[in-house]
């Protein structure tokens, strides 16, 4: 019963790009335990990440790994300007290499850091069915706080030209999703919320709100985000992906096995660290909706990830 909990919260997670969140409120390390039968008789929504979501809030080591990502992003940006045949994006070659610049980064969990409302999942014992409007009203909230390292890496990116003195542009894709919202007449709050999250955060441009792509907005930008870095190549030249997961820079991975999910990052073994820079997120994510329903075996069995990646 837990691990098929942990595995619906996983799904939906997944596929509402959900994350936990900000700490604005000292930690509880003891976790108030659910109340018994709160659910139903089912286990909450975010069962078993109370350890991931405190690393995530109040660990230095955290913000140590994070700020050290988007420092070598930053610097692989640099190279990547210089160098006219490099890429971020497997499927652009060509003449397309000749087009401006720009870096492709998701949102949850890599900009904008969603700890607080995973906490607060754990300390309420939210049920699966309460998660959808708990998760939208953080949305509505708009205050989020930076991911560590982002902030800067936007910044300075944003200051930063190709060979043509043709500066970087950021694209944001997230998989939030728009959907309709008592009282509120816009066609795609999430959309206006993560917009303003964003400037409030100082990643404010005058093309956000075309550069900013949420799932579903156009019928052709599915959960896959492969559709809508293709309409980023037609015309420009990616030259950084940053997420936090394995879905962010590769298509077919979402619903893949562990080991498929492993073949397909060992297939781009030379690209992490160069053109794409995972950021960590131990509390939800595909790698966990891979691990399939019974955890407990997922933790018996050995691991069916590679160790060393075949040389190719
Ligand atoms: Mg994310």
């Amino acid at each position: 019963m837990r691990s098929s909990c942990l595995l619906r919260a996983a799904l939906t997670l997944a596929i509402a790009a959900c994350a936990a969140g900000c700490a604005t409120q000292p930690p509880t390390a003891a976790s108030a335990p659910p109340v018994p039968g709160r659910c139903g008789g089912e286990p909450i929504f975010a069962a078993g990440a109370d350890r991931a979501t405190l690393w995530v809030r109040n660990s230095s080591e955290f913000r140590a790994a994070s700020e050290t990502i988007y420092r070598a992003a930053l610097e692989a940006l640099a190279a990547g300007l210089a160098d006219p045949t490099w890429t971020a994006e497997p499927s652009q070659a060509g003449a397309s290499l000749a087009l401006p610049p720009a870096v492709v980064m998701d949102v949850d969990e890599t900009v904008l850091d969603n700890a607080e409302p995973q906490a607060e999942m754990l300390l309420k014992g939210l049920c699966f069915e309460e998660f959808p409007k708990a998760w939208d009203d953080w949305l509505a909230k708009r205050s989020a706080p930076a991911v560590p390292g982002a902030s800067e890496f936007i910044r300075a990116a944003r200051l930063m030209s190709d060979s043509s003195g043709r500066q970087v542009r950021i694209f944001f894709i997230t998989n939030r999703e728009c959907a309709p919202r008592d009282g509120n007449p816009a066609a795609c709050p999430q959309h206006d919320d993560t917009r303003a999250n964003l400037e409030s955060l100082g990643f404010g441009s005058p093309t956000l709100a075309d550069d900013l792509m949420l799932r579903g907005e156009r019928p052709e930008w599915d959960g896959e985000k492969l559709a809508r870095r293709a309409q980023i190549a037609n015309g420009y030249r990616i030259v950084l992906n940053v997420g936090d997961d394995l879905a962010d820079f590769l298509p077919g991975v979402r619903r893949a096995s562990v080991a498929e999910r492993d073949a397909a990052r060992c297939a781009r073994a030379a690209w992490w660290g160069r053109q794409w820079f995972l950021l960590p997120n131990p509390m939800y994510g595909s790698w966990l909706v891979a691990l399939g329903d019974d955890l407990d075996a997922a933790l018996a069995d050995p691991p069916s990830i590679l160790q060393d990646c075949p040389r190719g």
